[in-house]
């Protein structure tokens, strides 16, 4: 599934607002009568205008008749859903132009957007649920018998961007690097956008002793705050560089520099060895001498809270991450052992630290919503084959959205994919280009 926006300025008013009478209708209904959609469309030329709506969205995919449907209906695609969003966006201002896909996760898509002041922005579409829908069957009737139905990925997609966004903006306020949350609108968040490489791309630091204390420093600080990431691994930690003005340089110079100099970023295959050679310790040394590196967290969909059950388990494993990560990666393994769920637990709140893990909860979501997207995420990374976290994407078996009772056509998508999250990121920089779309 990847983001496709081509058909967008092609719709009518009328077809937009037969698409929004899907959506509404899905609310209920897993498949929605044709005619709740026209009564909900309310449109001027009645049902034959509705029919009209209807055929031009099921032709460019945005809903989908089902097969064996027991009576006349449709429900909403993942495109869709993706068009409904985008329209706010762009309605909000928030997006103006789309360019490349810079990531395909198993659970989302990563785009690069612009405002239309040409801001580059990050647009986050989730895409839960799609191994469970298209490939096995198991967790498909498992989902059913949950009566989420095969409306869930809706549900569950949804929910990961309300919980990302919420968490996004509290760790924000609370001062922790991750980007800025800007807005979110059904499966998708837009937020800003980081220019810099996942730790998973970086051969070598400058100081791999100083990053990784700062890496358990904001595990800890995390936990103070009552918070675990849960997916705290290589892939969801961007390495930031910045380069400090020196004193006469002025602001253009500074802007304009080269993104890589102080770490080196890895050609395309992960597990080779560092690429130091050519550099020598001198040059490294005078290029990274005013140049900070900030690592920048992301992705949230499943945190949890320090009193989790199962939180000794994700905080282990978080901290497990960055230890077998550095000591693969810089050869860097710490003198100290830990630091332990056990220890951490007694820092939760200390030094009047807001507890956000009860902030978040708080702010709407119910235990239940929260329960079905931990176990959805759960399944997901059963799916993907990690055992003991540390994945993260890029591997490029899937294709398709939402499965084999879909009448839509994704076949496409498969070379995209494939490429997946690596090539594309590392490029990201020299094809930008933008066209617009909303
Ligand atoms: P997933 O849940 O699919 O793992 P992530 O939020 O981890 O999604 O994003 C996947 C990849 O997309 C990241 O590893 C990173 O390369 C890129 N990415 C995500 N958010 C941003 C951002 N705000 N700025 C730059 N790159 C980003
Ligand atoms: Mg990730």
């Amino acid at each position: 599934m990847k983001l496709d926006t081509k058909a967008m300025r092609h719709l009518t008013a009328e077809d937009w607002r037969v698409l929004t009478a899907v959506e509404i209708g899905s609310k209920n209904h897993e498949i929605v009568p044709t005619p709740l959609i026209e009564s909900i469309a309310k449109l001027r030329g009645g049902a034959s205008r509705t029919h009209k709506a209807i055929s031009a969205l099921a032709k460019v995919n945005l809903i989908s008749r089902l097969k064996e449907a027991r009576y006349d209906g449709y429900r909403l695609t993942y495109g869709g859903l993706d068009y409904l969003a985008m329209h706010t966006h762009a309605a909000q201002k928030h997006v103006y132009s789309v360019g490349n896909q810079i990531g395909v996760g198993k659970e989302s898509d990563i785009v690069v957007v612009a405002d239309d002041s040409g801001t580059q922005r990050v647009l986050k579409i989730h895409r839960l649920g799609r191994i469970s829908f298209r490939t096995v069957k198991a967790n498909r009737d498992y989902l059913r018998r949950r009566n989420q139905g095969s409306g869930s990925w809706m549900y569950l997609s949804r929910l990961a961007a309300e919980k990302e966004y919420a968490f996004m903006r509290a760790l924000r306020d609370e001062g922790f690097a991750v980007p800025l949350p800007i807005a979110q609108s059904r499966h998708t968040i837009v937020m800003e956008f980081v220019d810099a490489f996942p730790l998973r791309q970086v051969a070598t630091v400058p100081d791999p002793t100083a990053l990784y204390a700062e890496l358990i420093g904001t595990i800890l600080r995390l936990a103070q705050h009552g918070l675990i990431h849960g997916d705290f691994n290589e892939f969801n930690i961007l390495i930031k560089e910045e380069e400090q003005p020196e004193k006469d340089q002025d602001q253009e110079t500074i802007k304009e520099q080269q993104p890589t100099s102080s770490t080196k970023a890895k050609a395309k295959e992960p597990e080779t060895v560092p690429a130091t050679a050519e550099q020598t310790e001198q040059e490294a040394e005078k290029e990274s001498s005013n140049i900070t590196i900030t690592p920048v967290l992301i992705d949230f969909p499943q945190m949890v809270s320090m009193d989790h059950q199962n939180a000794e388990f994700y905080f282990d494993r978080d901290v497990a991450c960055i230890k077998r990560f550095f000591e693969r990666r810089f050869h860097f393994v710490s003198t100290q052992p830990g630091p332990f769920y056990r220890d951490a637990k007694k820092m939760v709140g200390k030094d009047g630290a807001r507890r956000l893990d009860a902030a978040v909860e708080a702010s709407g979501f119910s235990k239940k919503a929260l329960k079905d997207l931990e176990a959805a995420i759960r399944e997901q990374q059963a799916a993907r084959g990690e055992e003991g976290g540390g994945g993260g994407g890029g591997d490029s078996e899937d294709e398709d959205s939402m499965g084999d009772d879909y009448d839509e056509d994704d076949e496409d998508n498969a070379q995209e994919e494939e490429d997946g999250e690596e090539e594309s990121a590392l490029n990201r920089r020299h094809n930008n280009k933008s066209e617009v779309a909303a």
